[in-house]
């Protein structure tokens, strides 16, 4: 384990009002899908691991890990990290219709080019 992806659960019809409000405001949104129904928001009161880039050959993975009284986010190593060795994970984003594409620039040789 590396860190947790700490943030506010919130119910999916919550998260896309805040996710308009935030973007209506020029933020940077940081927001993890648990599943269909609840997202982590980062935005405003996460830590660190927001930061954690996407990568379509990841040295990381995150993991979703129900508890008693809910999430918790937990990004692990997938293989050994050099040091200095920039920490990413797959983002695993749907391909949702409508929505314009966003591009990758992970420089991965297997780089899908797409990060949805
Ligand atoms: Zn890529």
């Amino acid at each position: 384990m590396v860190i947790e992806y700490n943030g506010t659960v919130l119910r999916n019809e919550v998260a896309i009002r805040k996710e308009k409000v935030y973007r209506s405001q020029n933020r940077a949104v940081f927001m993890f899908r648990i599943d269909s129904e609840h997202v982590v928001d980062a935005t405003q009161s996460g830590g660190i691991a927001r930061y954690i880039n996407h990568s379509c050959a990841p040295n990381c993975v995150a993991e979703v890990v129900t508890f008693e009284r809910g999430y918790k986010i937990i990004i692990s190593c997938i293989r050994r990290v050099e040091k200095g060795e920039e920490l990413c994970f797959d983002y695993q984003f749907d391909t949702v219709e409508g929505q314009p594409k966003i591009a990758c620039h992970c420089r991965a040789p297997e780089c899908r080019k797409w990060i949805n």
